[in-house]
């Protein structure tokens, strides 16, 4: 038991105590505590990077209270949209009461703009604007170095029915729409980003894991400056300050 943490159910009135329990997972960028509700976990974000696959280590100071932050007041924006997430409660600066799911072991990719590894598969330059966002899925698995595949590839591995990758799809394209206005209003161009979902304990598909920097590709709509975990893959410098800076832009136009 490491610490105790006080937060506040939205739809009850109780003052509920929710104590972090064992660990269960600790992963790159975030740690995963079981509670004493069994539907319920702790994510805790830690300041941590890495990039290609792990080979790329270090640290983004204050990264994981603004990774929370941002993550959590775009889950709940997205909710108020119709997409369902894991969100239920930020407790500290950073640690977020969380729907426990089942992960849908899928890395869900939504583009408008030709941008890292896509730019560098198909040997095109970074910058292009597509006339249509798209879709592509990535199998969640480190020790494979995170494969991409297609629908009848996830079929096959049966890592989602037939209707749960529908739901996905759905979910992926409604929340780029809704966040790609989000930022367009804050001056930032959504360019990528990287999605999880995950199964309730009643099947139902819910967003989970985060949207942050770290998971998004986000440049200045003018300047087309860099706002996102790039500069860190990338060595440009200026890391936490584009960090601060874009998290600086969600707190002014997101009430
Ligand atoms: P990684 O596992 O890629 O190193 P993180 O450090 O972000 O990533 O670890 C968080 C882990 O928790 C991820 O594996 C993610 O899939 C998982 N996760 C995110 N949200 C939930 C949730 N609501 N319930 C269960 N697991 C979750
Ligand atoms: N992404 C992520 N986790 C990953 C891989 C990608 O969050 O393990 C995000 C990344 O931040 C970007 C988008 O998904 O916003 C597309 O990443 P890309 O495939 O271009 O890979 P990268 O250039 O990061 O290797």
């Amino acid at each position: 038991m490491e610490t105790l943490c006080f937060g506040q159910i939205q739809n009850k009135e109780e003052m509920i105590l929710m104590e972090k329990l064992e660990q269960l997972y600790e992963g790159k960028a975030k740690k995963v505590f079981a509670t004493d509700d069994p539907a319920l976990y702790i994510v805790e974000y830690k300041d941590d990077a890495t990039a290609f696959n792990g080979l790329k280590k270090g640290t983004i100071q204050g990264k994981g209270i603004i990774n929370n932050q941002m993550s959590n007041r775009l889950m709940a924006y997205l909710e108020k949209q119709g997409v369902p997430t894991h969100y239920v409660e930020e407790l500290s600066q950073r640690e977020t009461l969380v729907k426990k799911v089942s992960i849908v072991p899928l890395e869900v990719i939504i583009r408008n703009i030709s941008a890292g590894s896509f730019a560098k598969r198909y040997g095109v330059e970074e910058g292009i604007v597509f006339d249509q966002p798209t879709i592509e899925f990535s199998y969640k698995n480190d020790e494979l170095g995170d494969p991409l595949l297609n629908r009848y590839h996830a079929l096959a591995l049966k890592l989602g029915t037939p209707e749960e990758l529908d739901t996905i799809e759905k979910y992926a394209f409604k929340v780029n729409e809704v966040l790609k206005g989000f930022w367009k209003t804050c001056g930032v161009t959504l360019v990528d980003f990287k999605l999880e979902f995950g199964r309730l304990a009643d099947g139902t598909i819910v967003l989970a894991d985060e949207i942050s920097p770290d998971t998004c590709r986000l440049w200045d709509s003018e300047t087309h400056e860099k706002l996102d975990k790039d500069r860190f893959r990338r060595d440009m410098g200026g890391v936490e300050e584009a960090y601060a800076e874009i998290m600086k832009r969600l707190e002014e136009h997101l009430n």
